[in-house]
């Protein structure tokens, strides 16, 4: 009989109590037995879904993070938070630098979860790292789980991937310096491991997501010792990967000592056969079937077609799961009153995807027959994406098919287009311009809100961003920049904003996903052909040109993030949802052009973040993603300059595909890291122009007319000055007038400096 089980849980609650809870304590506003008695009702609805299943994960709810909750349990908490204070200030200390109770400090460094928009606080290891076990909290909701009639399977990141994640600043960049660490830790889990098994644990899952990424020697064989060392606790280690293929560690993996494997049959789907028959047969592999990051519901025949076999040879040694934990799901479809039926009929949320694991097991369990029902509904499903006119549109296929390699390529080389473009902009040398949003106030939120509540009419509300449109472009005359923007006002979020407006995109009201801590994303849902019917950006940029002299830079979100920051259809290639989503892009990018806007911004903050996990898996990517870039703005004149606009991450390795990108500008985060990136200028040319960021978006800080030309100077070092802009790291939404009037008239006079100095 196949077993079935889960990974994790998402822990935000249905209608994200856990946010308001943590945002109230933190506030204040409510005691720590309020959110601790928040927590625990989601513990128990989550366990009242996960119910049927013959294994429930536990011990994986966290405030804030995981990776933050295995540093704390395993002592590995820097000396900086460590004072005379409760376990859960330190905690919420190294989650976010504040806590009730606790002076300010700096929080631990955050960063992406592999290839997920989860975010986790990076372990910061010290040379004679201790490690001391602090698990009461977990045994706790361990037996409360119990105590709720579940089968409890505790769940922790495993040693590997904890060393692989954490940092060591004492050891510079070496990673291997970490394994030193490994034979002390593996005493911390051992002795974990036996706490478990005296609480009458059975199963154990350990997270080794390590697995699906390029590993050296060294990683490899961390892993086998780790292995053969806790393989000799008193409990039974199911070892967990997820978000890709074993690949190159694929031998390894089948070589380790645990009892069980969970691979990720979605995401990595092409090694399910090499793995079923590498994998003693006597133990346990668990297969994850259903996607547990996407919103789709299983084929659930193909589903238990895929498992009938393995389930003839292995029996009892079959287990059936989503691939990865449903921490990266919404949390339940039927909150979703509002969507369109036809779309909701082809979702499925974290509780919807309990229920199908249920199913599939079922039906190798009870023969096919059991579930007609439900296979038969899922069969419909399937048939209703394959043929719903809402999905397919022969015009964007006939158009995709039309696409060639001219339709990438600019008309002229840059050193020629800048030529034409300079003769019609005039722009002084160190030009100066800012990334788009400018402060978005109370103010302009609720006419948003009032205006989609009917409350405002179309009439008043345009009459009303008009007026913020024009505040904004009188505030920039005034500051004397030089490449104008509109503010983005009219803007809720930069891609829900163009999805909006495309076909072929749907919205949910609680499809929240957790990014970090308390903070949740709603990602769009693509679910069928994108293009666009009709303008989107132009009256309001034509509105904001009229108003000025000075050149009006059209802002637009790039292909590449629109399809990065939504849920995409799992039915066509994510290349080709891309290119699609490039085409209507182009088509506003030609429109607005026409409209006689001579500079266009193409923002694509999320180009890094869906770099394939295996450097291998990279360069495909890197081509369909620069190719989607250049089809979005390839057609325009010699004349229209095209900006992009790239935060959030590390450029450093690919900077050559940034400037395959061939985008005449690129406006780029520096200031937080410029040294490292200015290291990247010095060996590589970049041959376009260039605004490294000189103002610190995220901090409320004003920075000094000397910070920025600093800044600039030690830029010009390495490239020409007059491919350098000056703007700041990235938009201005967040941050407020008072802050961002005194900076930009600095940045201003930061530029005016360096023209005399740099006059040729
Ligand atoms: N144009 C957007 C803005 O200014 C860019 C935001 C981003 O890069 N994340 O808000
Ligand atoms: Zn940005």
């Amino acid at each position: 009989m196949a077993k079935t089980h889960s990974l994790g849980f998402p822990r935000v609650g249905r209608m994200r109590e856990l946010k308001f809870a943590l945002e109230d304590y933190w506030a204040g506003k409510a005691e720590l037995k309020t959110l601790e008695d928040t927590a625990q009702k989601i513990r128990q609805y989550n366990w009242g879904v996960q119910k049927g299943l013959d294994f429930v994960p536990a011990g994986e709810f966290c405030y804030y993070d995981h990776m933050l909750d295995m540093s704390t349990r395993l002592g590995v908490i820097p000396e900086r938070y460590v004072a005379d204070e409760s376990a859960v200030t330190t905690y919420f200390r190294m989650a976010r630098g504040r806590a009730p109770g606790g002076k300010d400090v700096a929080a631990q460094e955050m960063t992406k979860w592999f290839n997920t928009n989860y975010h986790y606080l990076v372990p910061e290891l010290k040379k004679d790292q201790k490690f001391t076990l602090n698990i009461a909290d977990q045994l706790a909701q361990i037996r409360a789980a119990k105590a709720a009639g579940v089968n409890v399977k505790p769940v922790l990141v495993g040693p590997v991937t904890f060393l692989a994640l954490a940092k060591q600043r004492d050891a510079g960049e070496n990673s291997e310096a970490r394994l030193a660490h490994l034979p002390a830790l593996l005493q911390a889990y051992a002795q974990w491991l036996k706490a478990l098994a005296d609480e009458g644990i059975e199963w154990v899952q350990l997270d080794e997501p390590i697995l699906v990424t390029d590993l050296t020697a060294a990683w490899q064989q961390a892993l086998q010792q780790a292995y053969a060392e806790l393989s000799k606790a008193p409990v039974k280690i199911l070892l967990a990967t997820y978000f890709g293929t074993l690949g190159k560690n694929l031998d390894t993996a089948v070589k380790l000592p645990m009892d069980g494997l969970h691979i990720d049959a979605v995401a990595g789907r092409a090694q399910l056969d090499d793995v079923q028959k590498l994998w003693p047969q006597d133990k346990v592999l668990s297969v994850g079937i259903v996607n547990g990051r996407n919103i789709w519901r299983t084929n659930l025949r193909q589903a238990v077609e895929t498992l009938q076999p393995i389930a003839k040879v292995r029996g009892d040694k079959l287990w059936v799961a989503p691939s990865c934990s449903l921490l990266h799901s919404p949390v339940d479809l039927t909150s979703e009153e509002s969507l369109d039926g036809e779309v909701k009929s082809w979702l499925a949320f974290a509780v919807q995807k309990v229920g199908e694991v249920a199913v599939i097991a079922k039906a190798l369990n009870q023969g096919v027959d059991a579930v007609k029902a439900e296979l038969d509904d899922s069969d419909a499903v399937v048939k209703s994406r394959q043929t719903s006119k809402r999905i397919h549109h022969d015009a964007v296929a006939k158009r995709i098919a039309a696409v060639t390699e001219a339709d990438y390529k600019r008309k002229s080389p840059f050193s020629e287009r800048i030529q034409k473009q300079q003769a019609q902009l005039k722009l002084p040398m160190f030009a100066t311009t800012t990334i788009g949003s400018f402060p978005q106030t109370p103010e302009i939120r609720a006419l948003r809100r009032d205006w989609r509540a009917s409350k405002l009419s179309d009439a008043d509300y345009t009459k009303a961003i008009q007026a913020e449109i024009k505040l904004v472009v009188d505030e920039q005359e005034a500051l004397g920049l030089d490449v104008l923007v509109h503010g983005e006002p009219e803007r809720n979020d930069m891609v829900e904003y163009f999805g909006e407006l495309l076909e072929g995109f749907a919205f949910t009201r609680f499809g929240w996903v957790q990014s970090y801590g308390s903070r949740c994303v709603k990602p769009p849902i693509i679910f069928g052909d994108v293009y666009r019917p009709k303008a989107m950006t132009v009256e309001w940029t034509s509105y904001a040109q009229s108003l000025t002299k000075k050149p009006m830079k059209g802002m637009l979100t790039g292909p590449i993030t629109i399809l990065g920051w939504s849920f995409p259809r799992d039915d066509l290639a994510p290349s080709q949802i891309c290119q699609q989503i490039a085409l209507a892009l182009s088509d506003e990018v030609l429109d607005l052009e026409k409209a006689g806007i001579k500079v266009i911004q193409i923002d694509e903050p999320a180009f890094r973040e869906l770099l394939p996990l295996k450097k291998e898996d990279q360069p495909a990517y890197l081509k369909w993603a620069v190719e989607s870039f250049r089809l979005s703005n390839s057609a325009v004149a010699d004349e229209t300059q095209i900006h992009t606009h790239m935060c959030y991450s590390e450029f450093n390795e690919i900077i050559e595909p940034i400037a395959a990108l061939d985008a005449d500008v690129i406006t780029i985060e520096t200031s937080r890291s410029d040294n490292e990136l200015l290291e990247v200028f010095r060996k590589f040319k970049y041959p376009n122009d260039i605004g490294p960021g000189v103002y610190d978006i995220h901090s409320p800080r004003v920075p000094t007319v000397q910070d920025m030309e600093q800044l600039i100077e030690r830029a010009v070092n390495y490239i020409p000055a007059k491919q350098v802009w000056v703007n700041p790291d990235c938009g201005l939404k967040t941050r407020r007038w008072e802050e961002v009037r005194p900076a930009l008239k600095n940045m201003v006079e930061a530029a005016h400096h360096l023209r005399a100095k740099f006059k040729a």
